[in-house]
């Protein structure tokens, strides 16, 4: 069965749950059986639709009984950690995205070759030498470019 979009009423945390679950499941903050349908209405194609958030969160959960600001904010401060991982996580892949890969093996396990070896290289092949000494060696297949 397809899942279903669920809210807990004293955090205004939304979930997507399997039907059968919704009985048993805890909300991710409270730790509590507080999860409620999420009315037909304000359901998107995932969560929410996004034109009727301000007005779901005004009506179905603030204005509940059973709503409470300390778990609204203690799900705001989670949410701003994620949200601060995934950028931190982010920036990291990009950064070894930028970093050089071996063009036969892709690895990223790389060792810039020694002023000392590229003179030895010189030393042994001379004026070609210079033209074709490698600047990277792959610590992972060996290869050198
Ligand atoms: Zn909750
Ligand atoms: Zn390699």
């Amino acid at each position: 069965m397809a899942n279903v979009t669920v809210y807990c009423e004293k955090c205004g945390g939304v979930y997507r749950v399997s039907p059968e679950m919704i009985a048993d499941e805890v909300c991710f903050t409270c730790r509590e059986k507080t999860l409620k349908l999420v009315p037909e209405k304000y359901c998107g194609c995932v969560t929410l639709k996004k034109e009727m958030e301000d007005e779901f969160y005004e009506k179905l959960v603030k204005s509940s009984p059973t709503f409470d600001q300390s778990c609204w904010d203690r799900r705001m401060e989670n949410r701003k950690r994620s949200d601060e991982e995934r950028y931190k996580r982010m920036s990291a892949e990009k950064q070894q995205a930028n970093l050089p890969r071996c063009p036969t093996c892709s690895s990223t396990n790389l060792r810039k070759v020694s002023t000392t070896s590229k003179v030895v290289n010189t030393a042994l092949f001379g004026i070609l030498g210079t033209k074709r000494h490698k600047t990277f060696h792959c610590n992972n297949c060996g290869y050198e470019w």
